[in-house]
């Protein structure tokens, strides 16, 4: 009997947390996994082909809609296995359209999603850990500590609950999408849980699951250098970087990871990244702090600094979250900022903030809903800074 064999299913127990009734999450495995599962359920292997095809591209919720598996094949994958999605604990709907879901998973931990509509495409962005490791001064989710990684079956999971939230599932008469694009820029560093990303990743990639093309997602790192190369080799997707500064001196006091990995050793690998070029550029990510990062100085150095990189720029007017030390800079700063940019011939669009008004909008994540005040929240950052940079020596 397959319950007696689930020891043997090591695939599947590194998917995430068990259910509360003790059946075992599908969601988050390959297609290869689906076929050696079929085969120790003494199937053919085509059976896990046809599972993959009814969890990634028909967003089957049960078992019993797999109409055409058998009755009891159906029977035997019901009483072991479950389709659950995670919880959605809250969802905001942000009064530019920007959607954020909460999400609660098996054991309990939350983490956030973010769908940014626009007129021709539809980008969600997803997170890869609960809390983050990471001090990035500008973050909110930067004073949350690290809880976990999300398991690969985790990082899918919000694709498919925002699909089911959208009604977006293919029908033989409507293929047509809201989603269109995935960015890896929600909670967490994703370079530090790379594993998981990657098989997700490569889940959304396949022809009959998601079917996302590789050139629509993006991952976004804060630049851990050792595995750019390999999300460069092993994923082929979109890179951008958390850049938000032209010298190694303002950035080690913004994002302390430069100590660690500092700007010429962070540009080599962005000038190496596999398929980068004109036509597909790395993006900078860029937060416009107001007087720490916002002159024309800064800006002159940017342009020095990135001189080697195929690459574009995304200027983002700072979104305040409660009890940040940071302003946003004035328009009129970031606009002479971005001639000097323009002038030395880089692309830097100013993004328009999305989804302020429910703290969905780039660095205000964060899955704590204490409430406390500007100044407790402020202690509150500065503390968990100080703890955190202390692990990280
Ligand atoms: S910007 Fe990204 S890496 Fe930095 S603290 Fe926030 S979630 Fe972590």
């Amino acid at each position: 009997m397959l319950v007696s064999d689930r020891p043997s299913l090591t695939a599947i127990a590194s998917v995430g947390p068990t259910a509360a009734d003790g059946r075992l999450p599908l969601i988050g495995l390959d297609k290869a996994e689906m076929a050696a599962l079929a085969v120790e359920m003494e199937e053919k292997p085509y059976r896990g082909t046809q599972l993959f095809h009814w969890i990634y591209s028909r967003g089957a919720r049960s078992f019993d809609d797999m109409t055409d598996i058998s009755k009891v094949c159906r029977t035997r994958l019901t009483d072991t296995f479950t389709l659950e999605r995670p919880e959605i604990a809250q969802e905001q709907i942000s009064e530019d359209g920007t959607r954020k879901w909460l999400h609660t998973f098996a054991d309990g931990q939350k983490a956030e999603t973010v769908l940014i509509p626009e007129d021709d495409r539809g980008t969600l962005c997803i997170s890869s850990q609960v809390g983050c490791t990471l001090t990035c001064r500008f973050c909110h989710t930067g004073t949350q500590r690290l809880v976990r990684n999300l398991t690969a079956g985790e990082i899918i999971a919000q694709i498919l609950v925002a699909r089911d939230a959208l009604d977006e599932w293919p029908t033989p008469k409507d293929d047509s999408r809201k989603i269109t694009n995935i960015v890896l820029m929600g909670m967490g560093e994703p370079l530090y849980n790379f594993e998981a990303v990657k098989k997700a990743m490569k889940i959304v990639m396949e022809g009959d699951g998601i079917s996302i093309s590789r050139h629509r997602m993006t991952l976004s790192t804060s630049g851990v250098v050792p595995e750019i190369e390999r999300c460069g080799e092993e994923l082929r997707i979109n890179l951008a970087i958390s850049l938000h500064a032209g010298t190694d001196d303002v950035r080690s006091k913004i994002m302390p990871i430069n100590k660690k990995y500092p700007l010429k050793e962070l540009m080599a690998a962005c000038a190496a990244y596999p398929g980068a070029s004109n036509a597909r550029r790395i993006t900078f990510e860029y937060v416009m702090l107001k007087d720490i990062n916002d002159s024309e100085a800064d800006a002159r150095a940017l342009v020095d600094l990135v001189k080697d990189v195929h690459c574009k720029f995304n200027l983002i007017p700072f979104n305040p979250w409660p009890g940040t030390p940071y302003e946003c800079s004035s328009k009129k700063t970031i606009e002479r900022f971005q001639t000097v940019l323009t002038d030395a011939g880089l692309t830097c669009p100013i993004r328009t903030p999305r989804g302020r008004d429910i703290l969905a909008a780039c660095g205000q994540l964060k899955t704590d809903s204490e409430k406390l005040s500007a100044k407790e929240r402020r202690a509150q950052a500065e503390q968990a800074w100080a703890e955190k940079d202390a692990q990280l020596g």
